[in-house]
């Protein structure tokens, strides 16, 4: 947004932090992704929150992989998030990986078992569970709790060799059963987990907890501001305490609202569960909520990052009504897509009095926000030309401002033209609609004196080329498909695509690249889809040009 706007409360903090000089006056932030899926638009808010903040004040910020979950994860994943990052407009100082940490991590571990703060439990996972009590209630030391330094750190060791099976031991910061914060009873650093790593291979078999791994990433890269969502909050005295014991880097945490958008699910497993069962065409379906999937439908970087500015940063969570995000693009594309002509219901108007096979060449305008002009383009005009069947009617009612037997209307930067009468099939279908046009009443050269009240847009018929057109709708039928009863698949739009098989669009729109946005007059924004190839020519609807749900809400969180 241009107009200026008050400082949001992270920003406020970098402030006072650089006003007293703490780090030198460096930031350096962190984007830490898990890899076990691809970006959402809530990502994109953490990204545009990092991300933004290093650029506001000179800093960096780091790409770190969160891998710590080897089942999970997957190479593929760490791709689509790099090129989403970027295609979002922003680049990190570094690429790095939680993975790359785990000799350091187990450095540490090492380093808290030899003083005394961290220990091998032989418990299973409900009998830890059993033993931490209640927040109301203390929990209860179990006699592992008391083994020897010496003990400890020869099953740790003999952990990490591989000794023991899934689940039979782990290691547990010994930290103060009592304590009022749940988190700090004792909490789990390592769990025994035969896998493959995407990267490290089978070189372990024990895998650091999110507790362990996440702070003290953030410290040995020297992270000053690590951002993270408001769920974090119960961790973060974990996450000093670990800082602190290891007299490591003191990065520190701060915890914003995160994103929740209605009609749309935000979360990787969820989003997993639609593309693995089908629901969706896979991650980057146009319907998704993915940054692929936005990005496939049309939405532009810069329309994704007004949107993250406008959400703002809160301490309070909230939901996003789904408009806000349209109204963005919208305004984006209003300013930077280029006008067409797509005719996607057809029935054929033949103009009588126009000579067979002569071609004319009208002029258009390619975007008529760009001031002093884009030099526009040429559309091709024949006697028989595609328009939109709903612009006929064979009884229209007053004041219907389009065709009709007697009715005229001027053909969008053409001719006005005259119903006198309409074809009709065995059905009882219109077929064809067969006008007169006043050959003194060309646009731009009118010297009819006929002024008509409505404008359609059309395609002359040897000239259109086909397309199939994808037109979406939200993909659930309701605000919260997750805090409904039953499962959030139940409450799947079953009309979010219409797929319309042939339509009649302008001829050179078959050379579109995917990703450029186009205004077909009157019809919404579209973008050709990544598919698309010159033999089937394949559009997606980003938005419509109106909103036709509510007023977008200016939702300032
Ligand atoms: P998901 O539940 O979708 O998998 P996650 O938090 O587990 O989300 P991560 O890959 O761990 O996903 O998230 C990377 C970063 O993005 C984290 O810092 C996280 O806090 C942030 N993030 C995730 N979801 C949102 C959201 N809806 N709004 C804002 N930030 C988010
Ligand atoms: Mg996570």
């Amino acid at each position: 947004m241009s107009e200026e706007r008050s400082l949001n409360f992270i920003e406020e903090i970098v402030e006072e932090d650089l006003a007293n000089g703490k780090h030198g006056g460096r930031v350096l932030t962190r984007f830490p992704p898990e890899p076990n899926g691809y970006l959402h638009i809530g990502h994109a808010k953490s990204i545009c929150l990092n991300f933004g903040l290093a650029k506001k004040y000179n800093g960096k910020t780091n790409l770190r992989f969160d891998d710590t979950n080897p089942v999970t994860e997957d190479t593929e994943y760490v791709e689509s998030i790099k090129d989403d990052v970027r295609w979002l407009g922003f680049e990190w100082a570094e690429e790095l990986y939680a993975s790359d940490y785990f000799d350091q991590l187990y450095a540490f571990a090492v380093e808290l078992i030899k003083k005394g703060l961290a220990y091998v439990d032989d418990s299973t996972a409900e009998e830890i569970a059993a033993q931490k009590g209640t927040p109301t209630e203390p929990g209860t030391p179990n006699q592992y709790r008391s083994r020897s330094v010496e003990e400890n750190l020869q099953l740790f060791a003999e952990m990490k060799a591989g000794k023991y099976p899934d689940g039979a031991k782990v290691l547990r910061a010994k930290v103060d059963l009592a304590a009022p914060n749940m988190h700090l009873r004792d909490p789990l650093m390592y769990r025994i987990k035969h896998a493959h790593h995407h990267r490290t291979g089978d070189k372990w078999c024990i895998y650091p907890m999110y507790d362990f791994a996440h702070g003290q990433s953030d410290a040995i890269e020297n992270i000053t501001h690590s951002i993270c969502t408001l769920e974090f909050i119960p961790h973060r005295d974990l996450y000093n305490w670990f800082i602190a014991q290891l007299a490591i880097f003191p990065s520190k945490q701060y915890e914003f609202a995160r994103l929740n958008m209605t009609y749309t699910v935000m979360s990787k497993r969820k989003l997993m569960q639609l593309v693995n069962e089908k629901h969706v065409d896979g991650w980057d379906d146009p319907r998704m909520s993915t940054i692929s999937g936005l990005r496939r439908r049309g939405y532009t970087a810069a329309s994704i990052r007004e949107f993250c500015e406008r959400i703002g940063v809160a301490k309070r969570e909230n939901m996003i009504d789904f408009s806000l995000l349209e109204f963005c693009i919208r305004e984006d594309l209003n300013k930077t897509a280029w006008r067409r002509m797509a005719v996607l219901d057809p029935i054929k108007l033949v103009i009588t009095n126009y000579p067979e096979g002569e071609t004319e060449i009208m002029h258009g305008e390619n975007n008529p926000e760009v001031e002093g002009g884009d030099g526009g383009r040429d559309i091709p005009f024949s006697r028989e030309i595609w328009i939109e069947r709903e612009d006929f009617m064979e009884e229209p009612p007053k004041k219907f401002f389009r065709l009709g037997v007697g009715l005229s209307v001027r053909l969008k930067n053409a001719y006005i033209v005259t119903c006198e009468s309409f074809v009709k099939d065995a059905d009882g279908n219109v077929t064809e609609v067969h006008c007169s046009y006043l050959p003194n009443s060309k646009s731009g050269n009118d010297t009819s004196g006929v002024n008509v009240k409505g404008t359609i847009h059309w395609v002359s018929v040897p000239h259109a080329k086909t397309a199939e057109v994808r037109l979406y709708d939200r993909l659930f039928k309701v605000e919260d498909p997750s805090n409904e009863d039953g499962d959030f698949k139940d409450y799947i739009n079953p009309e979010s695509l219409t797929i319309i098989p042939n339509a009649y669009i302008e001829q050179d729109l078959a050379t579109a690249e995917p990703g450029k946005g186009y205004q077909f007059i009157r019809k919404g924004y579209f973008t050709m889809d990544k598919l698309s190839t010159p033999d089937k020519l394949v559009f997606n609807r980003t938005v419509t040009l109106k909103d036709g749900w509510k007023a977008p809400q200016g939702s300032k969180a």
